[in-house]
C-alpha cells in the first residue's frame, strides 16, 4: 500500500513537471512571436471597433474607399515613411510615391515584399487587386498595373490608412 502511494505522488510529481515545462515552452513562443516583425495581429472586428477611430474602421475593417483629393498624403511630398494606420507596420517609402493624379496617394513600390497582402477583388463588377496590411490584413487600397517605371505598378492607398513620419535630417 505505502509502495503504491509513492507511485502515485512520483506519478503526480511527474505530471506537474511536465505541465509546468509545457508553459514554459509556451510562453517563450510567445515572447518570440511579439518579437518578431513578421508576426500577424489576429483581432476580432468588435476588438478593432475598440481601439480605431471610425475612419480608419471603416477603411481598414469595412473595405471602405475614402472620397477622392480628401486626403492630406495626396499632394504630399515630405521624405519619410508611411505606415499601416491600423498596426504601425511599414509599408511605404516617400520616395516611391508619385503624383498619379487620380485622386488617392500613390507608390509604385511597398518597402517590403511581405509588407503587403495581394487578394483578387470582382467587387463592382471590377477585377482588380485588393491590397491589404501584412501584419494585421486592414483594407489599404488596390494595386493596378499603369504605373512609372521601374515597376509599371500604381498602389492606389486610402490616405485614412496611412500614418506618415518625417524622416531624421
Ligand atoms: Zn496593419
Amino acid at each position: 500500500m505505502k509502495k503504491l502511494k509513492q507511485a502515485f505522488a512520483l506519478l503526480c510529481f511527474v505530471f506537474i513537471g511536465i505541465q509546468c515545462q509545457s508553459q514554459t515552452t509556451s510562453s517563450t513562443t510567445l515572447k518570440k512571436m511579439k518579437n518578431s516583425d513578421s508576426a500577424k495581429i489576429n483581432k476580432t472586428n468588435e476588438e478593432w471597433k475598440k481601439i480605431l477611430t471610425n475612419e480608419v474602421y471603416y477603411i481598414a475593417r469595412m473595405k471602405g474607399t475614402e472620397r477622392p483629393w480628401t486626403s492630406k498624403y495626396e499632394n504630399f511630398y515630405d521624405k519619410g515613411t508611411y505606415a499601416c494606420a491600423a498596426c504601425g507596420n511599414h509599408l511605404f517609402q516617400s520616395d516611391t510615391k508619385f503624383n498619379s493624379g487620380c485622386g488617392w496617394p500613390s507608390f509604385f513600390e511597398p518597402i517590403t515584399k511581405s509588407s503587403i497582402i495581394y487578394t483578387p477583388d470582382n467587387s463592382h463588377g471590377m477585377k482588380r487587386t485588393e491590397v491589404q496590411c501584412g501584419k494585421c490584413n486592414a483594407h489599404l487600397g488596390h494595386l493596378f498595373e499603369d504605373g512609372p517605371p521601374p515597376t509599371g505598378l500604381r498602389y492606389c492607398i486610402n490616405g485614412v490608412i496611412l500614418d506618415f513620419t518625417k524622416a531624421q535630417q
